[in-house]
């Protein structure tokens, strides 16, 4: 059958169509595919027929909406209104009609509203890049070998793996379960795993029942399962409620919603002070009313700082694009700014701190210590005691157990890897291949290893291979001849979970009992091992009479077969990136599923304090006050579950600290989601675990932490610098025009009073300035670097506003010396020429250079040069030439201004001085005075 063919089969059966209720061949025939999967060329055939797998969301905004959007706002309104009914009272008889200035406000209006769609638009894509990144991957079978996809390429007719951890990337018929259990709660609402398997049901099971069925956007917990997949996309059954469910869930940071607010209030404040400014002109001044309304709505446009909330989106989304750059992919945008307030990292250690290429170095068994030579997955190591090379045998029961009870698998030798799986299970894989042991099995059944048990168990018959044979001479129960037909159980994981388990060890081949001095023996040699920065696995196995028993009956009575450790060296660079947060004020914790022994050897070795280390018992048997004051002292956390990291991150945050916290697993999920800064694995980590989490290490390294937290600092100064830049020019304006009309009247009455253009500024020119100002400069901000020094301070507190008493202080005084210094230019300018249009021009020319200088002015503060930005440099330089051009071509006659000779700008050139001045003045004060109240 053609993949139209195909099409049409699946197109034949509605959704939900029974797909439980038939026999996995049937499903195969249905599909038209088969064990063996489908062909690359067949999958890429129904990937066109079906379209991508994925829930499609909500029709992403059209440009022209994006572009729309910016002058849906009343104030725009409002000037768009004056300015037509101001053309319209100058085309009344007698009037002088005034096109240019109203097709020039009109002009600007668009100009400003190209700036909000071109910063609307990016930070659009940018947030659209992102959730791309973040789309998760599945495993299929094609043209018969194993490989990993986008879940967006799967086809019907896919053969899928699932296993423990994996997202389920469509709905599926189960074909072969081993131990697999769902979380569907995402879909049915029940919250307990559900097990799967692959019979075939009654055809009128309800969704929640069908347990050989497997579907889209819920998740594995644990146990493995092979499945077809029999929909994807919107045919799947959350695809056929996906119109009820909210589309892609828009959060608002807190910044953003901050911002927001903040743009509420000023907004509220300038239409008072604007009611008064066009009181005092409508009383004492000759304007007329048309003229006061436009300059009143002209200053609410100018002032009300509309743009702030798109640019912070911008820059929290320019920030995350360039954490991705470093390996952090940010899964929810709000957690770019809480990154920056990060004050303790709880960080695991396997893979995170250490490389988690794990190599088997050394072995103990019958009371003798091996070490093992060869390093990586290179199978051509040896056995060795002291300088001799060792007879390997009284080690094989333990290494076929290994290899047994054991997940990982070699690869086909077209892969450019040896081995799948975990690397703890592939270094296993690799030690029993050295010694040439024969780990053929048929696999009966799996008890999965969790974080919780710490071990695993795997029930296997033999080949009848000599190695089974061996070990089943070895561990046979002496008590019962008969068996379960051959069956033996392997058990692997942390030493004192296995040896809990056995009552006796294997020695000289035969199985002796575990006496008090055997067991102490051995956990002394587990102590050695951990102490040298080993992780140590312990080995079991045992005769099976029932393979049907429930699990604790199965993992009981074991022989104890001896240990392997492994080492697994600290990652390149997370010394340094430890330090580094400490330096940054950032308290650095360890927890870890290992040994403790270990965890101190690995802790020391990277720089943590080994001192005062705790086990997860006693984490869970400490009272919450001891608890919180415990995590203030301890770096070390030890044979930690994941409950018991949820009571660590609690007790920390119930202290006051903002904490980062990592994790991998499908029980790390509640910890992930309850930290400041949920921090998941991208290459260990489960699927479950990075939806849970806030950002996603694409590098597993513990120094993308640092790298990000750096970034996320930077990101929180670019907007405070951005909300200082605008507001306090906006401040300036308004003032400028508020203090102007009073002292105008006041000073210059024969202007103020009785000319109806007198005004400080006309609505054009407030309008262009603000265009220059916040246009280009403005852009550029979210683009600027992060200071130097950024991570030698400590942390912002976790409640510090973006707009804090310094900064509203700082907004507030350089309001007033653009006020000053600009009023004394245009009232002198005035004065000495008589011209009202030359004192306008000079104000016009002061205001745009100082606010373009005023920007590198609030970076120096953090110590960053002009060239570190180039960005910047291109639009300064931009908006003096467009300023230029304004007041040297006929453009100039349009805004009403006049070509300034050049001693006018000498004249500008003092004014400017003066601000610098005033300015370096007021913030050195305000510094003192700050410094003073802390
Ligand atoms: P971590 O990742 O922090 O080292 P884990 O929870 O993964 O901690 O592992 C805890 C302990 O469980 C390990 O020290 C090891 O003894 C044991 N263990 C780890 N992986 C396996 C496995 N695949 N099978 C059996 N036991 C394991
Ligand atoms: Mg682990």
């Amino acid at each position: 059958m053609t993949a139209d063919a195909a099409t049409e089969a699946v197109a034949d059966d509605p959704r939900g169509s029974e797909w439980h209720g038939d026999s996995a061949e049937r499903v195969f025939e249905r599909v038209d595919s088969s064990t063996a999967g489908l062909s690359g060329e067949e999958a890429a055939a129904r990937l066109d027929a079906h379209g991508p797998n994925e829930i499609r969301q909500s029709e992403s905004i059209s440009l022209v909406e994006i572009f729309l959007a910016q002058f849906r706002d009343v104030l725009v309104y409002i000037l768009v209104l004056a300015a037509l009914l101001s053309l319209g009272v100058g085309l009344l008889p007698g009037a002088e009609a005034n096109y240019t200035d109203a097709a020039l406000i009109l002009l600007i209006l668009l100009a400003n509203g190209v700036f909000g769609f071109v910063q609307d638009y990016r930070a659009e894509k940018s947030i659209e890049a992102l959730r791309e990144l973040s789309s998760p991957v599945a495993t299929v079978l094609r043209d018969g070998e194993k490989v990993t996809v986008d879940s967006t390429a799967v086809v019907p007719g896919d053969v899928v793996f699932l296993e423990g951890g994996d997202a389920v990337p469509a709905d599926a018929r189960v074909v072969e379960a081993a131990g697999l259990k769902t979380d569907e709660s995402a879909l049915t609402g029940e919250s307990a795993a559900v097990e799967k398997s692959a019979e075939p049901l009654d055809a009128d099971a309800p969704l929640a029942e069908r347990s050989n069925m497997v579907y889209m956007n819920t998740s594995a917990v644990e146990g493995q399962a092979t499945a077809v997949v029999v929909a994807t996309g919107m045919d799947t059954e959350v695809g056929g409620i996906a119109t009820q469910m909210e589309a892609a869930e828009e959060q608002e940071t807190s910044f953003q919603a901050e911002v927001d607010h903040l743009g509420t209030r000023i907004g509220y404040g300038v239409v008072g002070l604007i009611a008064l400014v066009a009181a005092v002109q409508l009383l004492l001044t000759a304007a007329s009313p048309l003229s006061v309304l436009l300059v009143g709505v002209t200053l609410a446009v100018a002032a009300v700082p509309e743009g702030l909330p798109a640019v912070v989106t911008l820059t929290l989304a320019l920030g995350s694009r360039r954490m991705v750059e470093k390996n952090a992919l940010v899964r929810r945008l709000p957690v770019v700014e809480s990154l920056g307030a990060v004050d303790t990292i709880v960080t695991d250690k396997t893979g995170t701190l250490t490389e988690n290429r794990m190599t088997v170095v050394r072995a103990a068994a019958a009371g003798e210590t091996y070490d093992v030579t060869g390093t990586g997955t290179e199978t051509d190591g040896e056995f060795r005691q002291g300088e001799r090379t060792a007879d390997a045998v009284p080690l094989e029961p333990m290494l076929r157990c290994g290899a047994v009870c054991n997940n990982a698998e070699r690869a086909p030798d077209s892969q450019d890897v040896d081995y799948y799986g975990d690397p703890t299970e592939v270094a296993l894989l690799v030690s029993a291949a050295k010694a040439g042991v024969d780990a053929a099995h048929r696999r009966v059944r799996v008890i999965p290893f969790t974080s919780e048990r710490r071990r695993m168990t795997v029930l296997a018959a033999g080949e009848g291979g000599d190695g089974e044979e061996g070990v089943r001479n070895a561990v046979r129960d002496g008590a019962t001849g008969a068996d379960g037909g051959g069956v033996t159980a392997y058990m692997k994981g942390a030493p004192e979970q296995v040896l809990d388990h056995c009552d006796r060890v294997l020695d000289g081949g035969e199985a002796v009992e575990l006496t008090d001095e055997r067991r102490a023996a051995i956990l002394e040699s587990n102590r050695a091992f951990a102490g040298d920065a080993l992780r140590v696995l312990g080995f079991a196995a045992r005769a099976v009479t029932d393979p049907d028993a429930p699990d604790e009956e199965i993992e009981r009575g074991m022989v104890f077969l001896g240990l392997q450790g492994m080492l697994d060296p600290p990652r390149e660079g997370v010394p340094e990136a430890v330090a580094d947060c400490r330096e940054a004020g950032i308290r650095v914790v360890m927890a870890t599923g290992d040994n403790v022994e270990t965890a101190k050897a690995i802790g020391r070795e990277v720089g943590f304090d080994p001192e005062g280390a705790l086990t997860g018992r006693e984490v869970a048997s400490s009272s919450e006050a001891e608890l919180r004051e415990a995590v203030e002292e301890t770096e070390v956390f030890a044979r930690v579950e994941p409950e018991h990291k949820v009571r660590v991150l609690s007790a920390l945050q119930s202290n006051g600290h903002n904490v980062a916290m990592t994790g991998d697993g499908v029980n790390d999920a509640p910890a992930l989601r309850n930290a400041d800064v949920g921090i998941s694995m991208g290459i260990r980590g489960t699927d479950v675990a990075q939806q849970a989490s806030d950002m996603v290490l694409r590098d597993d390294n513990f120094a993308t932490i640092r790298d990000a937290i750096a970034e996320g600092r930077g990101i929180f100064d670019n907007i405070r610098k951005f909300v200082n830049y605008l507001l306090s020019a906006n401040a300036g304006e308004v003032l400028v025009v508020f203090v102007g009309v009073l002292l105008g009247t006041v000073l210059f009455p024969e202007v103020f009073a009785e000319r109806p253009e007198a005004l400080v500024l006309t609505p054009v020119m407030l309008l262009w300035i603000n265009l220059v100002t916040d246009g280009f400069p403005a852009l550029a901000l979210g683009a600027d670097p992060k200071a130097e020094g950024i991570m030698d301070e400590p942390p912002r507190p976790t409640d510090e506003p973006v707009l804090d008493g310094r900064l509203m202080a700082s907004i507030g005084s350089i309001g007033l010396v653009m006020t000053v210094t600009g009023l004394a230019l245009f009232f002198f300018g005035l004065q000495s020429t008589g011209s009202l249009v030359r004192a306008q021009t000079l104000l016009f020319a002061f205001l745009v250079v100082v606010e373009v200088v005023r920007i590198q002015v609030i970076r120096a503060r953090y110590d960053l040069s002009l060239a570190s930005n180039p960005w910047l440099v291109g639009a300064i330089a931009l908006t003096l030439l467009l300023q230029l051009v304004v007041l040297y071509t006929p453009l100039n006659d349009l805004f009403g201004v006049e070509a300034l000779p050049l001693d006018a700008w000498g004249l500008v050139g003092a004014a400017f001085v003066a601000f610098l001045a005033l300015n370096l003045l007021s913030s050195r004060l305000l510094d003192r005075a700050f410094a003073a109240r802390e």
